[in-house]
């Protein structure tokens, strides 16, 4: 991690904490999103009782005197066994409580694997009190949940009857409600598990605090990159992420000071000034980007516009590799004021703007005359425009609106990589790209051409 310490001020021989400012804090992290495919199990020490148990999702064993304690229990894959393999090997003790910061899969996949043992109270299963909650509404609609994923991870996610669940549905045996700290002591460890409001990556997150070590587990609280832009809409589905009580949860981890935040992904972040400064411009950023909401809708901008004008400004720029600032504006935005934009009564009923293409088409003179007003955006760099004209003719495409389609998303997906690189809307444009692809190689002709 490329921290610059300003200023590390020794006074009469008093060494203070070093000066870390927003600015030192990375607007870029060195990894990205999809790297964390290829994380491999491993055990890594934090300290003489802390083991981070690495992967495509950390988790963390924590072993006392009395048993041990589970901090999330990795992800559902194959590579789950390797990791528990590795907790086995580490545990000092007996699992006697598995903490589970929220319902993702890539942190309650291993949690099954403890079903009998909770049942038989043998093992304590602390989690939010939304936990049940957030996990039934990917639960409940689990087919078409994974349709939307095929699309994002087409190799990754397999839609047969057979592929794993990446949900777990239980009861936690001890729910943490917010504002009601669980505290406890194993084995002379002392532990407080925190439920936010609504923190981070679901309403259901939780993090937990070893107070005299002051390490901090903060399971998606800073969602899979750290230092980021808040996911707080997330297009794989799922509930908009409040940016308030997103705040707020970030105001609980400034007054811990933590030393060490165990972060699910990639790494832990270390030192209190370092994580102070990175926390409180995560922070500063939600809180500008809500400023700027609350001022643009008072006075009169539409949801497009703001989509559009709201950006970080320098000081609180932040990697958008995960969470995007104009899709968490939009997601403020209906969180305030629903999904009806007062902009046409038709989007009081149920016929889509899509019941009249046909129509349009017909009028402008066929699906080619629409692909080259199309191109004629694309000579003027408006690849939005040229998307939007071309999806009138969707479902009626000609080889050209194709070929055009291809043209128009290609200079979108070479925007978004060397622009904010971010992980979901690379993956949607190149879903759209292989779509386009397809269906011109089912006209017969060659997916590499670029005109006629
Ligand atoms: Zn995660």
């Amino acid at each position: 991690m490329k921290i610059r310490l300003l200023v590390l001020v020794v006074l009469g021989g008093c060494l203070l904490v070093p000066v870390v400012s927003a600015q030192d804090v990375e607007k870029d992290v060195d990894v990205r999103v999809d790297d964390l495919q290829s994380v491999g199990a491993a055990a890594v020490p934090m300290n003489d009782f802390v083991y981070r148990i690495e992967g495509e999702g950390a988790f963390f064993l924590v072993n006392t005197a009395e048993g041990a304690v589970l901090i999330d229990t990795g992800t559902s894959l194959p590579q789950n066994e390797e990791q528990m393999r590795l907790v086995e090997e580490h545990a000092t003790g007996p699992i006697r409580k598995v903490i589970v910061t929220h319902a993702h899969g890539d942190h309650s996949g291993g949690l099954p694997r403890f079903r009998q043992a909770i049942d038989a109270g043998e093992v304590e299963f602390v989690a939010h009190h939304r936990y049940r909650y957030m996990s039934r509404l990917q639960d409940d609609f689990l087919p078409y949940f994974k349709s939307r994923y095929h699309v994002l991870y087409p190799t990754r996610v397999d839609l047969g009857p057979e592929s794993p669940r990446p949900y777990w549905n239980m009861e936690p045996t001890r729910p943490v409600f917010p504002g009601a700290d669980y505290e406890f002591e194993l084995g002379g460890v002392k532990f407080v598990v925190i439920a936010p409001e609504n923190g981070g990556e679901g309403e259901d997150g939780i993090l937990v605090w070893l107070p005299e070590s002051r390490i901090l587990f903060t399971g998606d609280l800073f969602g899979t990159l750290y230092p980021m832009f808040p996911n707080l809409y997330t297009v794989r589905g799922e509930k908009y992420r409040d940016p308030l009580d997103y705040i707020d949860a970030l105001d609980i981890v400034l007054d811990l000071k933590p030393v060490t935040i165990a972060h699910s992904h990639f790494r832990n972040a270390e030192g209190e000034a370092y994580i102070q400064a990175s926390v409180t411009k995560m922070r500063d950023a939600v809180q500008y980007m809500w400023d700027e909401v609350v001022k643009g809708m008072n006075g009169g901008k539409t949801v497009w516009e703001l989509m559009r004008d709201i950006q970080l400004p320098p000081e609180l720029e932040l990697s958008q590799g995960h969470g995007k600032v104009s899709w968490s504006v939009r997601a403020a935005w209906e969180i305030v004021a629903g999904w009806y934009y007062y902009d046409t009564i038709a989007n009081l009923y149920h016929v889509p703007p899509s019941a009249v293409h046909a129509d349009l088409v017909d009028l402008a003179g066929g699906p080619d005359l629409i692909a080259d007003r199309a191109r004629r955006y694309l000579r003027t760099d408006q690849p939005l425009e040229a998307i939007r004209l071309l999806d009138v003719v969707a479902g009626n495409e000609s080889r050209r609106v194709l070929q055009t389609r291809i043209e128009a998303v290609e200079q979108l997906l070479t925007e978004a990589r060397e622009g904010l690189g971010n992980y979901s809307e690379i993956g949607l444009l190149q879903a759209d790209l292989r779509a386009s692809r397809k269906k011109l190689a089912a006209l017969g002709a060659k997916p590499g051409a670029r005109r006629e």
